[in-house]
Parts: C-alpha cells; structure tokens; sequence
C-alpha cells in the first residue's frame, strides 16, 4: 500500500486530498497545524474505511516536520508522496506591508515546503522512489494587486520544483506543482469581503470580476479537478512530468 503525507491537511484543499488519495488507496498522513482539523480529516478517512493517521505539524516547524516524517516511517515503513499544502493569505498592498508579515507568508509557504521536501528526500532516496507534490496557485504564473508576498511565494514554489526534479532524478524521485484558480475554501471565502474592501466592490463584484473573470467558463476550480490531478501525478509511472506545473484554472491562465 501507498502511502502519502499530506501539509495543512485538516480543511480545503488538503482535506479534499487526504479524502481522494485514501480513497485511491493511499495510507494517509493527515498533518495540520490545528490538530483538531487533522482529527476531522482522519475520522472521515475512517468512516470510508481508509486508513490515516492525524499529526500536528506546524511547517515552519522543524523539528515537528522531522517528528511527522519519523512517525510515518515508524507507522507504515515508507513515505511514497508528501505533498506539500500548507498555507495562508495576507492581502494588502506592497506600501502598506510590514516585514513581518511578509516574513510570516515565506516562512509558511517556501520555508514550509523546504522543510517538508527535505524530510522526504532523506526517505525518498533510499527507498529509490518518490513524488513530491507542491500546491503551488495560479499565482505561481502571474500576479495580483494585493498579493505580492503570496505571489512571490508561489513563484518560488516552481524553482524548488524544477532543482528537486533534477537532484531527484538519480533516485527515481518526481516533483510537480499543481497551480489552481479559485476554489471555494475557507481561504478563499475569507478573502472576498477582504477584497471588496480593499478595491471598493461588491463582494459579488469580487467574485464575477476578480475570481472568475479571466476564466472562460465563468467556474471555480473544484476540490476534485485538483484531487484528480495530483493523483495522476502521484500515480505517474516515470519521470515524463518531472519539474513540470500543470495551471488548473479554468483558462485563466495557459501557457
Ligand atoms: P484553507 O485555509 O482551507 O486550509 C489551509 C490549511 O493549512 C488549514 O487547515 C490551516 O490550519 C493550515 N495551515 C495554515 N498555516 C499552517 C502552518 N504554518 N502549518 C501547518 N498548517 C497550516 O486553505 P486552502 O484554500 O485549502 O489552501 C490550501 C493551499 O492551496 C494553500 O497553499 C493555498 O495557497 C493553495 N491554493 C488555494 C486556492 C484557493 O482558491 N483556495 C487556490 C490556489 C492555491
């Protein structure tokens, strides 16, 4: 049996993907840094007869990403995927943001990911197997007022990725990063009155406008676009993907 860890894995993103790869038969590492989300995730895993583990794991924590990595290897003797999931939002114009918040977006996000693809390496390579995973956004591809530290983050997401490809080759281990449009989260629902705020629209505005307007059919990307794509990159049988971003956008953005 498979098996895959999984950052910031207690709400959105990383619980829909906890939920899929157990469902495609992954042994899941549910890790978060509010244990209580991580718990929600592993009794739902349970109730569809998966099999998971809850683990607080704050990412800019290193020795707790060393203990969540331990515990994994000790529980279940290997570490397949880590996908890499973990992160925040703060929006506010680059004149307008103080260090540390800017600080706080690198250290969960690029730090968070640094640390996450470290661990795994150390079990990766001598296993001979591995695929790594980033949930990079579409902002890894271009940029929005408000959002430069989040913007800058997510870029540096795809330079992580494309050096792990190389280095990881030799050992057989893959790295991809999946770059969504909106999806209906929490994070996302905090950001659209923060928004209309920020740009003096309606909230309905915020959605029609920013969120979906690029997109061609007018759709959030869903829990299960996503879901299904890092499967297909889990799954892949060689190193054909290595170092590449798939963007999941709707056609926002293509390249
Ligand atoms: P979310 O707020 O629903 O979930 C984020 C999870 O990360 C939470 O459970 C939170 O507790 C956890 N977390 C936050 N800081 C952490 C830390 N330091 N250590 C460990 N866990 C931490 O958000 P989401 O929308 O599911 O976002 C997940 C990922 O997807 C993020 O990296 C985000 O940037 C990315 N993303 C989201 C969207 C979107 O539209 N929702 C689009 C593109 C990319």
């Amino acid at each position: 049996m498979k098996t895959v860890l999984i950052t910031g894995a207690g709400s959105g993103i990383g619980q829909a993907l906890a939920l899929g790869f157990a469902q495609d038969g992954y042994r899941v590492m549910v890790t978060d840094m509010n244990l209580a989300g991580a718990q929600d995730t592993v009794a739902k895993i349970q109730q569809q007869g998966g099999e998971a583990l809850a683990q607080v794991l704050d990412v800019t924590d290193e020795a707790q990403m060393a203990a969540a990595f331990a515990a994994m290897v000790q529980t279940w003797g290997r570490c397949d995927c880590v996908i890499s999931n973990a992160g925040i939002q703060i929006i506010k114009t680059v004149d307008q943001l103080s260090l540390k918040d800017w600080q706080l977006m690198m250290r969960i996000h690029l730090d968070g990911a640094f640390l996450a693809t470290r661990e795994a390496l150390k079990i990766m390579y001598p296993q001979n197997f591995g695929r790594i995973i980033y949930i990079g956004s579409i902002h890894s591809k271009l940029a929005s007022a408000g959002k430069a530290p989040y913007v800058t983050a997510k870029h540096g997401l795809l330079g992580l990725c494309k050096t792990v490809a190389k280095e990881g080759a030799a050992h057989n281990v893959g790295s991809n990063v999946i770059c969504p449009g909106f999806v209906r989260t929490p994070l996302v629902d905090k950001q659209i009155p923060e928004q209309a705020k920020t740009f003096g629209i309606s909230e309905e505005e915020v959605v029609k406008k920013i969120m979906l307007g690029e997109t061609v059919d007018k759709e959030f990307t869903t829990l299960e676009e996503i879901c299904d794509t890092a499967l297909f990159l889990a799954n892949y049988p060689n190193l054909g993907l290595t170092g590449q971003s798939l963007i999941l956008s709707h056609g926002w953005e293509m390249e």
